[in-house]
């Protein structure tokens, strides 16, 4: 089993110029394969190299290096030994990302947002986000950006509608990380691995002691 000690320090040893935030931390990351990484680190990288304005929404183009770009970045949510704010890029090789998205149309797309009053439609058993497009994102940091999202995964309905609004919901940066994380579109399946490394360490306790009693097993302390 690796363990920290396995892992040195990565740095920022130079300015990184690339146009958009994903891309200066893509290339950050991968200069620092197989070393920890840091939330400053991150920020630094992030930060824009001509105007040195602060990143806005740096977690979440982090976030996207894991869901679209397919790079397996390990958290403390992954493995114990991370502080939080630190981070690994173990390799460089990609998951298969997920399959070419198909979009609404313009009108479509308006439609959804009147329908959503341009709030996020997020729906978690009764409980509503109501982000609001362009309003400061208490949770998330940054701007709430709405962007459609298509309501049956893929997998379910491959021929989704461009033209159609009731296919499609608008949702915040946040959700649309999470509906990715949380849901597998290829198999229209719930993604319990994603959802227990995303658990707060009491709640992955209680999963271990499930799994446990559903083993047959002693828990270790
Ligand atoms: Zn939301």
């Amino acid at each position: 089993m690796a363990g920290r000690n396995d892992y040195p320090m990565g740095s920022v040893g130079k300015t990184y110029s690339q146009k958009s935030i994903q891309k200066r931390l893509e290339a950050f990351f991968i200069d620092n394969v197989g070393k920890i990484v840091t939330n400053e680190m991150l920020i630094q990288v992030a930060r824009d190299p001509i105007t040195g304005k602060d990143p806005e929404n740096w977690h979440q183009r982090l976030s996207e290096l894991r869901t679209d770009s397919g790079y397996t970045i390990l958290s403390k949510r992954d493995r114990s030994y991370l502080a939080v704010g630190e981070y690994i890029l173990i390799s460089t090789q990609r998951r298969e990302s997920a399959g070419k998205r198909v979009l609404p149309t313009k009108d479509t797309w308006q439609a959804v947002l009147g329908r959503a009053k341009n709030c996020c439609e997020w729906n978690d058993s009764g409980e509503l986000c109501l982000l609001k497009d362009g309003e400061k994102d208490p949770i998330g940091g940054g701007t709430v950006k709405l962007t459609p999202d298509h309501v049956d995964p893929h997998s379910l309905n491959p021929n989704a509608d461009p033209s159609d609004p009731t296919q499609w919901q608008a949702l915040c940066g946040r959700h649309q990380v999470m509906k990715k994380n949380y849901w597998n579109s290829a198999t229209g399946k719930v993604n319990t691995q994603a959802i227990i490394q995303a658990a707060p360490h009491d709640e992955k306790v209680l999963a271990y002691h499930l799994l446990c009693e559903y083993f047959g097993y002693e828990p270790q302390k």
